[in-house]
């Protein structure tokens, strides 16, 4: 078969960023070659996100426009959650699409296409528990920093969230593939990576925990920082905690997404913590790291909250110490429980208390990043900053840092002081030489 060229845009969080790269792999193995632009492609794919309305909106827009490339014999295909979510129904609502693909499919990609090509319009969107990728080698760009799947699915039923009904069941990959990718990538040049999972904590495999998991990844030859997202607030065991804390790779920043601050909207969420709880969590991690910095995910408006609801989320970034928050509004995802929760909050009122929340966050983020300016931290040079001529480093709380350095820098690590900060980002400045990598 002729390489034929394959042209995919990718949406939504980080997973699905590491599934393109699957993808890519894949397809690489049955002979087809990625393409830059979708003039350039004979098949056009989107990996796509279903967690908000408007996300999907954004795709059913880019797929109009990129019917416009189709080539006789070419092909047009939806891949990732929302393909899974809507299913043929998409093949209904954009005429010109040849292929949908659900998450648990991408290894049978070359052969639908092949379908595809031939005429056909194909969709799979059938759950395997037992699919891994393991044998699928991730194509990705090279980097110091790399995101590693642990964990697909999901169990937990989250009344707002489609994801258990776009990824299917929760299950892990084993500790040896995860350490043998892990070298891998060490042996590459990476010197940090993020564990992903949905509820990534809650990884468990052959009797083997996230504790387990973390101190073999922690102790790769050539990794330097382990990083991992997300975790489930409950699932944090002495055990993992005791693992972060003794493992000196595991960076001191934890993405925990609380989603509210008001145990009855959390009952109403089918989350399975309290307030107090969750508040808890956070004093064990502070006690045993250290210098541990938390962002969060927060949702406005959730069905049935009150003012005095809203305010508790308030006060709990506040109580919790956030440094950042990914702020929502609730938006009502057909399929998943809460849809038929009564007391759906009027969206003007959803609205005006979303902005209230992000100004809580920005000035609470700023008091906290104020005290920090004069602190010196190991950081990671990235990549170049959008501001011209400079780089972006991040340090092992998380924050991002502009540095006057040059090219060559990137991938390095340096000891960083922080002069100043814009209320979110830092600009720092070098005090020491390149840190050796361990
Ligand atoms: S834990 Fe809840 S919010 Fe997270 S993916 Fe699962 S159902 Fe969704």
């Amino acid at each position: 078969m002729p390489a034929r060229r394959v042209y995919l845009e990718t949406y939504g969080c980080q997973m699905n960023v590491a599934d393109s790269e699957l993808i890519v792999g894949a397809l690489g193995r049955a002979g087809y070659e990625p393409a830059a632009s979708p003039e350039d492609a004979d098949v056009l794919l989107v990996n796509t996100c279903a967690v908000r309305d408007n996300a999907e909106q954004r795709v059913i827009g880019r797929m109009g426009e990129l019917q416009r490339f189709k080539r006789p014999g070419g092909v047009l295909g939806v891949v990732g959650c929302m393909a899974q979510r809507l299913g043929a129904r998409l093949l209904e609502e954009v005429p010109r699409v040849d292929l949908v693909v659900g998450p648990d499919a991408y290894r049978n990609l070359p052969r639908l296409i092949a379908l595809a090509a031939d005429g056909e319009r194909v969709t799979d969107t059938a759950f395997r528990a037992w699919e891994h990728y393991e044998d699928v080698p991730p194509v990705r760009p090279p980097g110091a920093t790399q995101f590693v799947t642990v964990q697909r699915g999901c169990d937990y039923r989250c009344t707002f969230c489609i994801v258990p009904y776009t990824r299917g069941p929760e299950r892990s990959r084993t500790l040896e593939d995860v350490v043998a990718e892990v070298r891998s990538l060490a042996s590459g040049g990476a010197t940090e990576v993020t564990l992903l999972g949905q509820t990534v904590n809650s990884w468990r495999a052959d009797g083997n925990d996230f504790a387990d998991l973390l101190r073999a990844v922690g102790t790769v030859d050539g990794i330097r920082r382990v990083r991992f997202t997300s975790p489930y607030p409950t699932d944090f065991t002495q055990r993992v905690i005791a693992a972060m804390a003794e493992t000196e790779a595991v960076c001191e920043h934890v993405h925990l997404p609380a989603q509210s601050g008001s145990n009855r909207t959390l009952r109403r969420m089918l989350r399975r913590y309290t307030r107090e709880r969750f508040l808890e969590v956070v004093g064990e991690l502070r006690a045993a790291i250290p210098g541990i910095t938390f962002s969060t995910d927060l949702i406005a408006g959730f069905p049935g909250e009150t003012e005095a609801d809203f305010a508790e989320t308030l006060s709990l970034v506040q109580e919790a110490g956030f440094d950042d928050a990914y702020t929502f509004r609730y938006s009502v995802r057909e399929g998943t429980p809460a849809v038929k929760l009564r007391d759906h909050v009027p969206e003007e009122v959803a609205a005006e208390r979303l902005e209230r929340l992000i100004a809580v966050v920005r000035t609470a983020a700023r008091r906290r990043n104020l005290a920090r300016v004069g602190t010196v931290h190991e950081t990671l040079v990235e990549r170049p900053s959008r501001r011209g001529g400079f780089l972006l480093g991040r340090t092992r709380g998380n924050h991002l840092v502009l540095l006057d350095l040059p090219a060559s820098a990137l991938g390095g690590y340096r000891q960083v002081r922080l002069t100043g900060t814009t209320g979110s980002t830092f600009t720092g400045e070098v005090v020491a030489p390149q840190l050796a990598v361990l």
